[in-house]
């Protein structure tokens, strides 16, 4: 098996740590995988695609599973598929689209693996109604640090199954994995989008479109402030069905590459502002429909477009807001943002419904705002503030977004820790699973 020392970080590009990767073959038994690390401390990782440091192990082992990538079955009468953990979404988009069937649930990226997907218990424009990745997640399998294999599911090994989803590679090596697929008829989408003027006029939108749409998001003119606040466009759309009876066709398009690390400062408080307001002004689609890979994936056509924030990388924060206080916890963060005179590039509101069952999955029902700010001084102490603000609100930030929570704010943010601990000890009494966020945050128990 290849083994290299390499410094990773995630998406963001800060805080990077050199690892000990390890890059296992499709065939290689996950057992034989785990053996072969025992006397160290390892964590999984797939595409990478998480912000902060959760696929990462400083001086420790990283398990890059991406070349552990086969679709192992797909069962058109049940409607499901069985692949390899390593499967990024768009290895498995490949074969579904033109099957006629998406994925019930898709994150803003196709270039996620299925493990990845599974443990942060990812969500996406249709939270409100279709939950996040766990709900449809028929069964998993674990290869855990104590060398145990096993098939859970919501009959099996269900508290292991549930804690998966959403624990950040904290209770094994998933192997595999069998999720429900999402028939459709066309590779369009019916697309509404409104403009909005203020907080208030999004969210009532938003609230709006959620009850009549699948999907539905916002984007955010993160600058505004004042009685403008929270202005932007909001999003609405349902798979179009195939009048013409066409062949459905995958064949996402790439427009280019960030070549190289942007210098940084090209991300002022003037390009964004103008950014900002253009897109405010001009919209954000034309035309009533799009293709599947406008609406769910326009960042993917620019490959490392990471690299725009510069060397010094950035920070994507991400926050949910319960409902009971949504509008004002929203609000706060906006208004704390906008006098930051941090720049941030893209903003966006969603509603979301019912929380994950995962101890550690994310959401909640409500609204949750994500955001970007590239890394520069000011931003530790504006995130710390909004921190404090959404646990003042009874919300929590994306264990997959972040990297700048403190352990009391994390603790505060997510009651169930201990549940998640204890399920985590029996599986690894030896605690050999460990990133650097879970480090960072202690989210293993300490002796
Ligand atoms: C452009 C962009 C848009 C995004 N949009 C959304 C969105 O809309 N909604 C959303 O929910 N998320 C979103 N994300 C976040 C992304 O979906 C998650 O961070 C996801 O976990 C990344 O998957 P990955 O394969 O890159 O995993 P990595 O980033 O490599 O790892 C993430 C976590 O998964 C664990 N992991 C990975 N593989 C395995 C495995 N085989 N077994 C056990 N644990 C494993 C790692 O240990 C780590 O804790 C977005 C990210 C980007 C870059």
């Amino acid at each position: 098996m290849k083994r290299s020392n390499e410094l990773l970080a995630g998406w963001g590009n800060v805080r990077p740590a050199r690892c000990s990767v390890l890059r296992p073959g499709p065939e290689q038994a996950a057992s034989s995988i785990v053996e072969q690390v025992a006397d160290n401390t390892w964590i999984a990782r797939g595409l990478g695609r998480s912000y902060g440091d959760s696929a990462q192990n400083d001086a420790g082992v990283v398990i890059d599973s991406t070349a552990r990538n086969k679709i192992l079955r797909i069962d058109v009468e049940k409607r499901t598929l069985t692949a390899q953990a390593g499967a990024s979404l768009a290895d498995i988009l490949s074969i579904i689209v033109p099957a006629g069937f998406f994925l019930p649930v898709s994150p803003g990226t196709q270039y996620v693996t299925l493990g990845g997907a599974i443990a942060a218990d990812v969500h996406g424009k249709n939270h409100h109604v279709d939950g996040s990745f766990g709900e449809h997640l028929e069964s998993l399998v674990l290869q855990t640090a104590s060398g145990q294999r096993l098939l859970c599911s919501r009959e099996q090994h269900a508290d292991i199954f549930h804690a998966t989803q959403g624990g950040m590679g904290l209770t094994g090596l998933i192997d595999e994995a069998t999720f429900r697929l999402l028939p459709i008829e066309s590779t369009r989408i019916s697309v509404v989008a409104s403009r909005t003027s203020n907080l208030e006029e999004t969210l009532a939108r938003l609230e709006s479109t959620s009850s009549r749409y699948r999907y539905s998001v916002s984007w955010i003119d993160v600058l505004a402030s004042g009685s403008a606040l929270g202005r932007g466009w909001v999003l609405a759309g349902d798979h179009v069905p195939n009048q013409n009876k066409e062949p459905l066709r995958w064949q996402p398009k790439a427009w280019g590459s960030v070549p190289f690390f942007m210098p940084s400062s090209l991300l002022s408080r003037t390009t964004c502002g103008w950014f900002n307001s253009r897109v405010y002004r001009r919209g954000i689609v034309t035309g009533d429909s799009v293709s599947l890979e406008q609406f769910f994936y326009p960042l993917d056509r620019i490959h490392h477009w990471n690299r725009i924030y510069g060397r010094r990388g950035f920070i994507e924060y991400q926050a949910v807001i319960p409902t009971e206080n949504a509008h004002r916890g929203l609000a706060g963060l906006l208004e704390r943002i906008a006098s930051s005179g941090i720049p941030a590039f893209f903003a966006g509101i969603k509603a979301t419904g019912a929380a994950g069952k995962g101890p550690l999955s994310f959401l909640v029902p409500g609204m949750t705002l994500g955001i970007d700010f590239p890394w520069r001084a000011g931003v530790e102490d504006l995130v710390d503030q909004l921190d404090r603000w959404v646990i003042k609100h009874g919300g929590r930030v994306y264990l997959a977004k972040d990297a700048l929570l403190y352990v009391d704010h994390f603790r505060a943010m997510y009651p169930r820790l201990t549940e998640f601990q204890a399920i985590c000890d029996r599986l690894d009494p030896e605690r050999r699973l460990v990133s650097d966020q879970s480090r960072r945050l202690q989210i293993r128990s300490q002796d």
